[in-house]
């Protein structure tokens, strides 16, 4: 019978233990980076109901009616959460989040999930940061948003980079820009692409961010949205740009950035990278003020934005950036024998008592076995313990790097090795 052969499904990847280190570092920053601007984390499950996805992105989204992962068991519908803002949205209505006074500021980290065709940058599991504003409709809270964003970009190191900014208006600016984008493409709609067409129909800001070249040459003399904002929208949109302007934030302005969906409103905005390829936005976001409405919850206005964490490793690597800081074991204890073994246990539980990183040689192998190990594992220190150190209390504390090893009691090894402790 032939061995079974499995394998990630395409499009998924292992974040494999030699990775692993800078997708924590690149957390941290998020976390930090959190802290700092005093937002907090929330916590949705993977999966939710289908109907919420296609409620809270939209139907006539290529995510909803292409891309979803989704399945039944019994009466229930499940989807594998293809981005995060409805359910953060439902989670601020399920748990009524607005009694708790205040607006809500919320940043999650996680997997999201797309059928999409993979490709550099583009997978089927993959993972984003993201950070949701709920219940303020003030200018500020939008810049604050922005400025959280490029805050993870510049601490990651990332310089290369472009704030594109819009405003789609609010939904009565919307009428007036939709009938405008009408009568300019309906006598043009033979020369539109299949899907423009039917966008044309359906939702025709769509139009504008069309990928087909021929559409594109259409577009560029369509009416632009910010020639159909009324003064609330143009005051706010304004104040955006005078903040962020205020906080030293470059930015260019986009009247092709849509969002199609109609709880979207005033503020879009995307941060794209030319180190990534052909998918070159790091994140986007927006206002989306209608949305927690329309999933069933009180008006809340509301802001945020999702950036792709696989995206941000990939522009880090593009600018040879190291965001892994210090991954080397403080110290390797290196036994020969079993009782030596047995006092090495205890002496590593000892070490990292004190804050350092500490590990061991499981099997009590030669010598010439131990140190290739601690080599290979790039230890700062080794400690060498055999019979004749326990007999003498005496033990080899061996500097890797500079090569030189010098015979120790145990209270001169915990004062020498103390000054690398860290707090956890
Ligand atoms: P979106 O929710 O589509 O606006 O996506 C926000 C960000 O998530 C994008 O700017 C990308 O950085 C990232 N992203 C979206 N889809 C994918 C995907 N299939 N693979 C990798 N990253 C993605």
């Amino acid at each position: 019978m032939a061995k079974p052969s499995f394998r990630t499904h395409h499009g998924m990847h292992d974040i494999l233990p030699d990775e692993s280190p800078k997708w924590l570092a690149l957390e941290t920053i998020v976390r930090e980076t959190a802290k700092r601007f005093h937002f907090h984390e929330i916590r949705t499950p993977i999966m939710e109901d289908t109907a919420l996805i296609a409620r809270g992105v939209g139907e006539l989204t290529d995510i909803v009616s292409k891309e979803m992962f989704a399945f039944n068991r019994g009466e229930d519908k499940y989807v594998l959460r293809p981005e995060g803002t409805a359910s953060v949205s439902r989670a601020y209505i399920q748990h009524n989040l607005a009694q708790l006074g205040g607006v809500q500021r919320l940043f999650y980290i996680g997997p999201m999930f797309r059928a999409e065709r993979p490709q550099k940058g583009r997978q089927r599991q993959f993972h984003q940061f993201g950070v949701e504003v709920l219940g303020s409709a003030e200018a500020v809270a939008d810049t604050e948003t922005i400025a959280f964003m490029i805050a993870v970009i510049q601490k990651i190191g990332i310089t290369r980079y472009t704030l594109k900014l819009n405003s789609v208006g609010d939904i009565e600016s919307r009428t007036a820009y939709k009938e405008a984008l009408v009568n300019y493409f309906s006598p043009l709609k033979s020369k539109l692409s299949e899907i423009s067409q039917q966008r044309l129909e359906q939702n025709p800001m769509r139009i504008l961010d069309s990928k087909d070249e021929g559409d594109k040459v259409l577009v560029v003399n369509a009416p632009k949205i910010l020639d159909y904002l009324n003064e609330d929208c143009t005051a706010h949109f304004e104040a955006v740009k005078t903040q962020l302007t205020q906080l030293g934030i470059d930015f260019e302005i986009n009247p092709l950035l849509v969002r199609g969906l109609d709880y979207y409103s005033k503020t879009a905005f995307e941060i794209s990278s030319p180190d990534l390829g052909a998918q070159d936005a790091l994140g986007g976001g927006g206002r989306y003020d209608l949305l927690v409405e329309e999933l069933g919850g009180k008006k809340t206005p509301a802001v945020g934005f999702a950036c792709g964490i696989e995206r941000l490793l990939i522009a880090s690597e593009a600018l040879g950036l190291n965001l892994v800081k210090d991954h080397r074991p403080d110290v390797i204890m290196i036994s020969l024998g079993d009782e030596a073994q047995l006092w090495s246990l205890k002496a590593a539980q000892e070490l990292r008592a004190i804050g350092l990183n500490v590990t061991m040689h499981y099997s009590v192998g030669s010598m010439k076995a131990q140190m290739k190990n601690a080599n290979r594992e790039n230890a700062k220190y080794c400690i060498i313990v055999g019979d004749n150190e326990l007999a003498a209390k005496e033990f080899v504390l061996r500097d890797m790097d500079k090569s030189v090893e010098q015979k120790h009691n145990w209270s001169q090894i915990l004062a020498q090795l103390s000054p690398l402790a860290k707090s956890l």
